[in-house]
């Protein structure tokens, strides 16, 4: 799921959809956000795969759409939950075994526009050293 969240940010919310995902991006959003809808268009996906995969033989789609939900509901718990604090838990700080996914993540709010921004991944952020260096040179 990480690579098709990764496209969906790159290419949808930072593309066609960057009307839903610019709030995202403004500093001091609190409370509900047009990006929200995402998680709702990313449910509507899942809870078609569930009832095509109710169909018999069509089980892997069922299975599909157990992964959508599962990988959607880390992704909440990491991104809003600990890295925005959302949902009345408090934001990790950049340290200990989830460094790496708060850094980049940091790094991709580094700017409030649709073009430049880095790290379009949450739990794979890869390297954070070389998105920051691609940050600086474009700036
Ligand atoms: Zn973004
Ligand atoms: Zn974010």
């Amino acid at each position: 799921m990480e690579p098709v969240a990764w496209a969906a940010h790159r290419y949808l919310m930072h593309g066609p959809l960057w009307r839903l995902h610019r709030a995202h991006h403004q500093p001091g959003r609190e409370g509900p956000q047009l990006n929200d809808l995402f998680g709702l268009l990313f449910a509507s996906v899942a809870i078609t795969l569930f009832v095509l995969g109710a169909a018999p033989g069509a089980e892997p789609l069922w299975w599909a759409g157990a992964g959508v939900t599962a990988y959607g509901a880390v992704y909440a718990l990491v991104h809003d939950g600990l890295i925005h604090g959302r949902f009345g838990l408090r934001p990790l700080a950049a340290r200990g075994p989830m460094r790496r996914i708060v850094q980049a993540h940091r790094l991709h709010h580094a700017r409030a526009t649709k073009e430049g921004c880095v790290a379009f991944g949450l739990l794979w952020p890869g390297d954070v050293k070389a998105m920051a260096r691609k940050l600086r040179k474009s700036r």
